[in-house]
């Protein structure tokens, strides 16, 4: 049975995250690569944790840092871009932050950023001044235009921000952009960013002070686990002693490379690479320089 939303009951752990959209499967998979699983209820709403007490909320991302502020989810997967429009958004209002960014998880990655119709001179923000911008992050822009000292009207849009300029609600538009292409397609050109943003992992602004704190850590500890291993590989050879220097050369780029004894006056040698570090150039480069045997092992789980 799904619990009441919201209740005192606090022995579990509940993570809220996007039900369908660009971070629901990436943030999925990093809680199943931290060792959770889930009962699936019928309603797609809750999941019920089965190997830990940590249960899962799936929601609209803009309804996550509410859900969170409201201690109605303990920890959530969001933008920061959601979740910095959304304290910012209280900032205006005097509010106090009600939530805080535990850790960026590595996906999701976009920048918000102003774009103006491609055959504008760009010089600055200054420019801006007396312009209408249209956005769906209305009080980051705001606090932005603040700092800069300009003052423009800033057209809140829920949806469809790119097309403003050429509908002429706006001279130009504030708005995510990973690859650039939905601006290219508009005629627009990124001139400034405002936000750096990924998917992270966000908190109460007051930790727990119950039995989610241990949980929430083991959570987070396991999380460092396999945000830490993410694109790293094992990287194995023997090699006879002389060969070192050159060898070492070679993996300037890698991990402290670890010798373990081995016969015949070779030497064992393992160090932890990115995958990149590791490719088949890289390799027949190892072996011309005097490595032997060497392994390229995918890394599951750390503890450090
Ligand atoms: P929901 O139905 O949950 O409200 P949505 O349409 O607001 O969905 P998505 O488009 O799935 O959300 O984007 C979710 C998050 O993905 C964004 O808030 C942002 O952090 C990130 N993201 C990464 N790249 C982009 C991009 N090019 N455009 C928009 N969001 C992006
Ligand atoms: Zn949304």
């Amino acid at each position: 049975m799904t619990p009441p939303l919201g209740s005192a009951s606090r022995d579990r752990l509940r993570i809220a995250i996007q039900k369908s959209g660009r971070l629901a499967e990436p943030a999925r998979s990093l809680l199943a690569a931290c060792g959770l699983s889930w009962r699936e209820s019928r309603d797609r709403l809750f999941c019920y944790g089965e190997s830990l007490p940590v249960d899962l909320l799936l929601v609209r991302d803009d309804d996550i840092p509410g859900l969170i502020a409201d201690g109605v989810c303990d920890l959530g997967i969001v933008g920061r871009n959601e979740l910095d429009e959304q304290a910012a958004g209280r900032a205006r209002i005097g509010l106090a932050p009600a939530y805080r960014e535990l850790r960026g998880l590595g996906f999701g990655q976009c920048r918000l950023m102003l774009a103006v119709p491609e055959d504008w001179d760009w010089q600055g923000p200054r420019q801006l001044q007396g312009l209408r911008i249209a956005t769906s992050y209305p009080a980051i822009l705001a606090a932005w235009l603040e700092r800069q000292g300009i003052q423009a009207q800033v057209v809140e849009l829920s949806g469809s921000v790119e097309i403003a300029p050429r509908l002429g609600t706006a001279d130009l538009i504030c708005d995510l952009v990973s690859s650039g292409a939905t601006l290219r397609a508009n005629q627009l050109k990124p001139v400034e960013t405002l936000l750096e943003s990924e998917a992270v992992l966000a908190g109460p602004a007051q930790g727990f002070d119950d039995a989610r704190a241990g949980l929430a850590q083991m959570l987070l500890r396991r999380m460092d686990g396999v945000l830490q291993l993410k694109d790293r590989k094992l990287l194995m050879f023997n090699a006879p002693r002389e060969s070192l220097p050159a060898l070492q050369r070679l993996l300037r780029d890698a991990g402290p490379l670890i010798e373990l004894p081995a016969e015949n006056g070779e030497v064992a040698l393992q160090t932890m690479c990115e995958s990149a570090a590791v490719s088949w150039q890289r390799l027949e480069e190892l072996e011309r320089a005097g490595a032997r045997g060497l392994m390229v092992l995918a890394v599951e789980r750390t503890l450090s």
